[in-house]
């Protein structure tokens, strides 16, 4: 399973030579997932109820890219209760925890350095939201299920891909 932005530039199946049949795939905006929650219309958790327990995925990939207009909106809107947008800003605050995350690391670096930090922290938020969907954590706990964070850049043409990185024991003594 793939989640992977909406970009044009960043069509995983392109990038990455999927065939018809290879990769279940979920694009939005900035490649989020969100929590898990009893809210209605999820399709994010509709998604991943559906790959994990009836596709039975081995791997679930979040995929993040260069030059993302999701990531830029996260870094540039206030969130400070204005809106200047319907749907927008509440959907990259998802990734309010790579902002806060980056800000704090590399608070003087240049913008454009501050959106591929973020680009990639963003993933690997949405990484741990995938923790918080009970039957994701049973497929970690049984080792039939792996979770891998990605990041696309176009410009340099290169992929990276790295696990998640997290100790299953300690997830559960809380
Ligand atoms: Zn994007």
């Amino acid at each position: 399973m793939v989640f992977a932005c909406s970009g044009s530039r960043v069509c995983p199946s392109h990038v990455l030579d999927f065939q018809p049949g290879e990769a279940f795939v979920v694009r939005n905006v900035a490649n989020m997932v969100r929590p898990y929650d009893q809210a209605k219309f999820s399709g994010s958790g509709a998604a991943i109820e559906y790959a994990v327990l009836h596709l039975k995925v081995s791997n679930i990939a979040v995929i993040g890219h260069s030059a993302c207009g999701g990531i830029k909106g996260l870094l540039s809107f206030p969130f400070d209760g204005t809106t200047s947008t319907d749907f927008i800003e509440d959907w990259v605050s998802i990734g309010l925890p790579a902002k806060a995350k980056v800000k704090a690391k590399h608070g003087d670096a240049p913008f454009g350095e501050l959106c591929t930090h973020c680009e990639k922290e963003t993933v690997n938020v949405s990484l741990g939201n995938l923790l918080s969907y009970p039957f994701v954590i049973e497929g970690l706990v049984n080792k039939t299920l792996a979770l891998k964070g990605g990041y696309y850049d176009f410009v340099k043409g290169s992929f990276e891909l790295w696990s998640l990185q997290f100790d299953l024991a300690s997830s559960f003594s809380v």
